[in-house]
C-alpha cells in the first residue's frame, strides 16, 4: 500500500543539455522515490505529446514550467489516498486527460508521476522495483548502437542506427563485456582510417561515412578483431527510422529515391549479404503496405521490429498483429505516457508472439527504470545506446547490480529460434 503525502517536480537537464522533467513522491512513511523524463529526437507522429513550454525566450520554448504545474494540479487528486497498484494511479491520471495523445496535460508529466509512483509503491512493499513488477529473473539482450547516423548524427548515413547484438553469451555480464571490447576496437580502427572517434547522441561513433554497407563492415571487423565470432556470439541489427528519409512518396537513401517494393529488395539483399539479426523502423510510421509486404519476404529470418509504426500504443500494435506487418515491437515508455499503458502493451506483445525489446530515447537521464522494467517484466531485449557516455551506461550498469543480486538464478534472454543466427 502507498499513501502519499507529496509530489514535486523540477525541471532537470537531459544528456542533450534540454530541460526535462524530474518528479518525486514522498509517501506518509517518508520514502521518497524519483523519475526522470527522456526525450527523443525522431519521434513518431502518433506518439503521446511531450509538453513544451513554447517560450521561446526561456531554453529556446523547451521549458517544461507548465508540465510541473501540471504535476502540482494532480498531486491534489493523488495526495491522502491509499493505493495497492500503480492501475488505480494511472485511472486517475488518464481520466485528467482523455485526450487520444494526452495533449492536455502531457505525457512527460504523466510519465514523470506514473514511474515516481510505482517505485514508490515497489518501496513501500520493500521490493527492488523489478522484483516488485514480476517474477522474470532473465537478463535482457542488449542492442547497442555503435554506428549513429540519421538525425542522432552529423554524417551522410541515411540509416540512424547500426548497433551490435550480443546474443551467444550465457551471462548478461559477459555479453556487456563483449560489447564494450567491440566498442574499443571499433575506436581504434577508426582511428586507423582516420575517421573521427566523436560520438553521436547516444554514445555510437558518427564517422563521415556514407554507405550501410561500409557502417557494417566496420562493425563486423571490430567483432573479429575484439576475438567474438559474428553471428555465432555477436550479430547486427539496425534502426534504419525510415519515417526520416520519406519524402514524396518515396525512400531517400544515399540520394536514390526507393518506392516500398525496391526498399524491400535492398534489405534482402543486405540480410543475406551480413549477419542481421533485427531491422526496425525500415518503413514509415504509416505505410503498413511496406511493412507487411518485408514481413512477408524476410519475418521468418529476421525480427521486423515497429517503433514509430507502434509508439507503444496498443490500439496500433492490435492493427500490426492483426495483419501480421511486424514480428516486434519496441517499447518506449514516453512513447505512451504511463507505467501501466506501458505494461498492457508488452504483455499484448508477448500474448500475440511478438518479440519485445524495451528503450531509452536519444535525449535520456540518469534514470535506469527501464532496465528494472526490462527484467521485471520480462523483456527480452533493451536498446539503450553504445557502452559510453552516462546516461546510456547508467542502464548497463544497473542490469549488472541485477545480475549481481539475482547471482546463480539470473538468466540470459534468448532471440527467438526463427532469427538466423547460428
Ligand atoms: P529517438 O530515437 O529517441 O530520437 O526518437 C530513438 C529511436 O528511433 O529508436
Ligand atoms: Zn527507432
Amino acid at each position: 500500500m502507498l499513501k502519499i503525502k507529496s509530489i514535486m517536480a523540477r525541471e532537470i537537464f537531459d544528456s542533450r543539455g534540454n530541460p526535462t522533467l524530474e518528479v518525486d513522491v514522498t509517501s506518509v512513511n517518508e520514502i521518497q522515490t524519483r523519475a526522470a523524463v527522456p526525450s527523443g529526437a525522431s519521434t513518431g507522429s502518433f506518439e503521446a505529446i511531450e509538453l513544451r513550454d513554447g517560450n521561446k525566450k526561456r531554453f529556446k520554448g523547451k521549458g517544461v514550467l507548465k508540465a510541473i504545474k501540471n504535476v502540482k494540479k494532480c498531486s491534489r487528486l493523488l495526495k491522502g489516498k491509499k493505493f495497492a497498484s500503480i492501475n488505480e494511479i494511472d485511472k486517475i491520471l488518464l481520466k485528467r486527460d482523455q485526450t487520444a495523445q494526452k495533449s492536455k496535460i502531457g505525457a512527460n508529466t504523466t510519465l514523470g508521476i506514473s514511474l515516481a509512483c510505482i517505485k514508490a509503491l515497489a518501496a513501500e512493499s520493500e521490493k527492488e522495483f523489478f522484483e516488485f513488477l514480476g517474477k522474470s529473473k532473465s537478463l535482457p539482450i542488449p542492442f547497442l548502437n555503435i554506428i549513429n547516423g540519421g538525425v542522432h548524427a552529423d554524417n551522410e548515413l541515411d540509416f540512424q542506427e547500426f548497433m551490435i547484438v550480443p546474443h551467444g553469451f550465457k551471462r548478461f555480464s559477459h555479453a556487456i563485456r563483449a560489447a564494450s571490447e567491440i566498442f574499443q576496437t571499433l575506436k581504434s580502427i577508426l582511428k586507423e582510417k582516420r575517421h573521427n572517434t566523436n560520438v553521436g547522441d547516444e554514445g555510437g561513433f558518427a564517422p563521415q561515412i556514407k554507405y550501410p554497407q561500409t557502417a557494417i563492415e566496420l562493425i563486423l571487423l571490430a567483432i573479429r578483431k575484439a576475438g567474438y565470432k559474428p553471428k555465432k556470439e555477436v550479430s547486427i541489427a539496425l534502426d534504419c527510422a525510415a519515417s526520416e528519409f520519406f519524402h514524396n512518396e518515396r525512400y531517400v537513401v544515399n540520394k536514390k529515391r526507393f518506392k516500398a517494393r525496391d526498399l524491400v529488395k535492398l534489405y534482402e539483399r543486405l540480410v543475406a549479404a551480413y549477419p542481421i539479426v533485427s531491422i526496425e523502423d525500415p518503413f514509415a510510421e504509416d505505410d503498413w503496405d511496406g511493412w507487411i509486404e518485408l514481413t512477408k519476404a524476410i519475418g521468418d529470418r529476421v525480427l521486423l521490429v515497429g517503433d514509430d509504426l507502434y509508439v507503444t500504443n496498443l490500439d496500433r500494435l492490435a492493427k500490426g498483429v492483426a495483419f501480421s506487418a511486424s514480428n516486434a515491437v519496441l517499447i518506449k515508455p514516453n512513447q505512451i505516457g504511463t507505467v501501466s499503458e506501458t505494461i498492457d502493451c508488452i504483455t499484448f506483445a508477448e500474448q500475440s508472439n511478438l518479440f519485445r525489446i524495451i528503450s531509452h530515447r536519444s535525449g535520456e537521464t540518469e534514470d535506469t527504470s527501464i532496465a528494472h522494467m526490462a527484467v521485471g517484466l520480462g523483456v527480452p531485449g533493451i536498446k539503450t545506446g553504445s557502452v559510453c557516455r552516462s546516461e546510456r551506461t547508467a542502464k548497463y550498469n544497473e542490469l549488472l547490480r541485477i545480475e549481481e543480486l539475482l547471482g546463480n538464478k539470473a538468466g540470459y534472454a534468448k532471440l527467438p529460434g526463427f532469427v538466423k543466427h547460428q
